[in-house]
């Protein structure tokens, strides 16, 4: 289990600067979190202003 970007994303990239692992990138606009680097801290989820970070169940 891990933290997951869904559709909500604007791409604003607050969560990649929350983060302190680095386990989210950015590619071609779209967001995504790094499963086997997230450590489930949940500190993206507080960035996202969007709420568009939750945990893939
Ligand atoms: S839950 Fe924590 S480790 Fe995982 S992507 Fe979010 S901020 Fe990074
Ligand atoms: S903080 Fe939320 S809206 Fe912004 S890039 Fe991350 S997931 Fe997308």
């Amino acid at each position: 289990m891990a933290y997951k970007i869904n559709d909500g994303c604007v791409g604003c990239g607050a969560c990649a600067g929350a983060c302190p692992v680095g386990a989210i990138s950015e590619a071609d606009g779209v967001f995504v979190i790094d499963a086997d680097s997230c450590i489930e801290c949940g500190a993206c989820t507080g960035a996202c202003p969007t709420g568009s970070i939750e945990l893939d169940a």
